[in-house]
């Protein structure tokens, strides 16, 4: 009956009376990855460098996997935006050349057309 009423650790061998203790220890000495967010805020920008190092169980490689994909997205994401980018300020700056040669042109057509005696607003 003894040994029905102790909780055994799922994490280690360890045994204990009550179900509080468990807990406790399961806090104490197999801490969650994940739970802790409020009491340590500077571990969630330190985790994601340590992150690909503790691949205890299976549950964190499948976290890690999908970081890792994660980060992959976003490489893609942001090389598209430096891609998206590029194109648009040379097709900006081609356009903006484009528009000066074209104002000077039609300025200049306008000043000879203005010397020749024609009035190009009439
Ligand atoms: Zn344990």
């Amino acid at each position: 009956m003894l040994v029905l009423s102790a909780r055994q650790c799922p994490r280690c061998v360890l045994r204990f009376g009550s179900s509080s203790e468990l807990e406790q220890h399961l806090r104490l000495d197999h801490r969650p990855a994940v739970p802790q967010s409020e009491s340590e805020p500077s571990m969630s920008s330190a985790k994601s460098d340590a992150a690909p190092a503790e691949t205890d169980t299976g549950t964190s490689t499948e976290s890690t996997v999908a970081a890792n994909r994660r980060h992959v997205d976003e490489a893609i994401i942001v090389a598209a935006l430096i891609v998206f980018i590029a194109v648009v300020s040379w097709h900006v700056a081609a356009f903006v050349s484009v528009g000066m040669v074209a104002a000077v042109a039609v300025h200049a057509s306008y000043r000879s057309a203005g010397r020749n005696g024609v009035d190009p607003e009439a």
